[in-house]
């Protein structure tokens, strides 16, 4: 079932994508994609409706991210052995976690802003996993039981912001609209081997990024695992987990996104992402 949120920003109410490719209102049978409306037993019932039964939505409306009340947006940092590479380092011995604001999640198609002062913001395609329940150290045999569904995740990122200001990570990963996640929450059953996902990226039409969530270092059930060791994760969570070769800092000369500049991003299962770049 692929569960979605639509209409303005901040005022986005549930639906889903019904298999005609409609949109429609799941309003009148869930206040919202968030907390306790994320766990998968729920996500099933819902996903049990008959959507003939629901309104349908102009299919020109608004996008919103498909979870709310995302309470951590946890990312990993070089996943990929290639992409670890490019950036000119090593692949870690322990998974590497930085945060992103939540306040930089947005719709998929959303206008992503460049934030003022910025020379080198960059493009990355993840796989985004959304936690559907409370898990604290849980097993990798058991964490998939604890994750919602699947998202595309682009971690926009500001390389200057990121590693040339000091301190860690999280300037440059957290400029409003850097988090947009969707179109759909997609659940486990229709993605059963989430390390076998074709991701892409293309600027302006060109593609930079084309790779498999097949050669991720940390898969997603021992990085779900993995972080309840740390903290407890809550339903709405979303762990972007890393990005495939192909970002602007790793090219020669390196090339970074202006006002203008069209990303569109997906991944095998999961739906595509459009947006356009402009100056904050
Ligand atoms: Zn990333």
């Amino acid at each position: 079932m692929k569960f979605l949120r639509h209409g303005a920003p901040g005022a986005e109410k549930p639906g889903l994508l019904a298999n005609d490719g409609t949109i429609r209102d799941l309003s009148g049978h869930v206040a919202d994609l968030a907390g306790a409306a994320l766990d998968p037993q729920t996500l099933a019932r819902l996903g049990a409706i008959d959507p003939s039964t629901l309104p349908v939505i102009d299919a020109g409306t608004r996008l919103g991210a498909p979870v709310s009340g995302t309470g951590k947006f946890i990312c990993i940092g070089l996943n990929f052995s290639d992409h670890a590479a490019e950036s000119g380092m090593a692949v870690p011995p322990e998974p590497v976690i930085f945060m992103k604001a939540t306040s930089a999640i947005c719709g998929p198609n959303d206008p992503v802003l460049i934030p003022r002062g910025s020379e080198k913001t960059d493009w990355e395609v993840e796989l985004g996993v959304v936690i559907g329940k409370t898990a604290k150290y849980v097993s990798e045999a058991e964490a998939l039981d604890y994750v919602a569904g699947y998202v595309v995740s682009h971690d926009v990122s500001e390389r200057a912001f990121q590693t040339e200001r000091s301190g860690q990570w999280t300037k440059g990963k957290s400029c409003d609209t850097f988090g947009p996640i969707g179109p759909w929450l997609v659940t486990k059953d229709e993605v059963p081997d989430p390390q076998n996902l074709n991701m892409w990226l293309k600027v302006n039409g060109e593609t930079m990024q084309n790779g498999s969530s097949k050669t991720m270092v940390y898969g997603v059930a021992f990085l779900v695992s993995y972080l309840s060791q740390f903290m407890s994760l809550h339903p709405g969570d979303v762990i972007s987990t890393g990005t495939p070769p192909g970002v602007g800092l790793g090219m020669k000369p390196p090339r970074y996104l202006k006002a203008g500049d069209v990303v569109e991003l997906g991944i095998d299962k999961l739906g595509t992402q459009k947006q356009t770049f402009v100056q904050d």
